[in-house]
């Protein structure tokens, strides 16, 4: 078995742990293989046994992935995550060339997002990040501007708001990874009080995946845990 294979097998056994302990079903959880820095083999690999959907932080490294993948693997159908900060002058191509965008954290983004999607893909489907850490971190909408974010994201024609995302600051402690996705639940839970028909939770990644589950995580992105560490130019 390929390390990919075997990793991932060991993944797959932490979520289903991390689902029986909270009394939900393992079809709740969906699996994102974050496979930034790695190259198309190693998304074949993933490929080869049955992982489907995969996250990318850095618009050219992905489309020429997805170029390489579809060469290499052509007709297996899987689905590609923008995970990664967007420049305003990229939406055009990862409105083309993803099935879903989890880091919209303000509407200009979404706007564009939602004109620049091609009508023949249909909706993109979107997450709005949120900062839950927050001076800490530079990266997502303020909670105090969630709801208004939300309802115009919602209103947007070629986009189908999904849930919501975060990046809590990395700790070790689980009692802080749980309170981290608690507040993001609790938001989650806020706007679907007020109407919105959110059905996402991206979060969890490979250090804190068991307590995001544990907190209602439906997407958890996980990238070193399977392809291993990363190592940047
Ligand atoms: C890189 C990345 C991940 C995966 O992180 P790991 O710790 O390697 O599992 C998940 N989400 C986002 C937004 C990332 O940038």
């Amino acid at each position: 078995m390929s390390i990919i294979a075997a990793n991932l097998q060991a993944v797959e056994a932490t979520i289903e742990q991390a689902c029986a302990a909270s009394n939900r079903g393992r079809e709740t959880v969906q699996l994102l293989a974050v496979s930034k820095t790695f190259p198309a083999e190693a998304v074949v690999e993933a490929m080869a046994v049955g992982q489907r959907a995969f996250g990318e932080n850095y618009l050219q490294e992905a489309l020429d992935k997805m170029q390489e993948v579809a060469r290499l693997q052509p007709g297996t159908a899987i689905s590609w995550h923008f995970i990664g900060p967007i420049q305003s002058n990229k939406t055009r191509p990862i409105a083309a060339s993803f099935d879903w965008v989890h880091t919209v954290e303000r509407l200009k983004i979404a706007q564009r997002l939602s004109e620049q999607r091609p009508p023949e893909l249909g909706p993109l489907d979107i997450c709005l990040q949120v900062n839950i850490s927050g001076e800490a971190s530079k990266s997502g909408a303020r909670e105090q501007e969630l709801p208004e974010l939300a309802r115009q994201v919602a209103a947007l024609p070629n986009l189908r708001l999904r849930g919501l995302m975060a990046i809590p600051e990395p700790t070790d402690d689980e009692a802080q990874q749980r309170a981290a996705f608690a507040r993001l639940r609790t938001l989650f839970d806020s706007l679907r009080a007020d109407g919105l028909a959110l059905d996402t939770l991206s979060m969890g990644m490979s250090g804190d995946l068991a307590a995001a589950i544990a907190e209602g995580a439906t997407i958890v992105r996980i990238g070193s845990a399977i392809f291993g560490a990363r190592h940047y130019e």
